[in-house]
């Protein structure tokens, strides 16, 4: 079987543990645009290059770029095979559009928005004492991610692929939760 699968959630949420939880769940691929654009810039290749600029100014790699990007990365075995949890794609309408495009026939079993409250993620990012988490910096990221992906949400929302998962509590009540949701949508 192959599991087709697509992550939502703000900055501290807990998606990359709950990521990792899938992929040990499901033996899919996990796909994450920033930490593929972040290899690219690591590499300095003539892509990692241009992305960087953006990426440092902290807006949005171009549409483009970004779905070529993907479409490449999902057609590869251990995607195509299993399947995949994206992770940081889509960003924007347009490549909501386009994912289904490059998917074509396949569909995508679930759109999983991992709800944690505004409040309570900003809390958890005050508690990391990070340089970058100065008040204004969380506010500006979350206010962003609130920007950026409500429009996206919304478009999953509209084609019935829309799961949202609470993800208070503990790792392991999120994870089982979560896992049980995605079941539920899996042929
Ligand atoms: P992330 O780790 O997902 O927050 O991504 C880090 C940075 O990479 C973002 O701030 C964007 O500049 C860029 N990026 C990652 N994914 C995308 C995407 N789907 N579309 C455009 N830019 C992206």
């Amino acid at each position: 079987m192959t599991v087709r699968l697509v992550i939502f959630g703000r900055q501290g949420a807990g998606k990359g543990t709950q990521c990792l939880n899938i992929v040990n769940t499901y033996g899919v691929a996990h796909i994450s645009t920033g930490d593929m654009l972040r290899a690219a810039v690591k590499a300095g290749t003539e892509m990692g290059r241009r992305a960087k600029a953006v990426m440092d100014a902290g807006e949005l790699v171009g549409d483009e770029i970004i779905n070529g990007i993907v479409a490449e990365r999902l057609a590869e075995p251990d995607a195509a095979g299993p399947g995949f949890v994206l992770d940081g794609f889509p960003r924007t309408r347009p490549q909501a559009e386009a994912l289904l495009e490059i998917l074509g026939n396949d569909r995508l079993d679930a759109v999983i928005n991992l709800d944690v409250p505004l409040e309570e993620v900003t809390a958890r990012m005050k508690g990391r004492g990070r340089a970058d988490d100065t008040d204004e910096a969380i506010a500006r990221r979350l206010a962003l991610y609130e920007e950026e992906t409500f429009p996206v949400l919304e478009f999953f929302a509209e084609k019935g692929l829309l799961v949202t998962v609470d993800g208070l509590g503990t790792e392991e009540e999120v994870s089982s939760r979560l896992i049980a949701a995605v079941n539920d949508h899996l042929p």
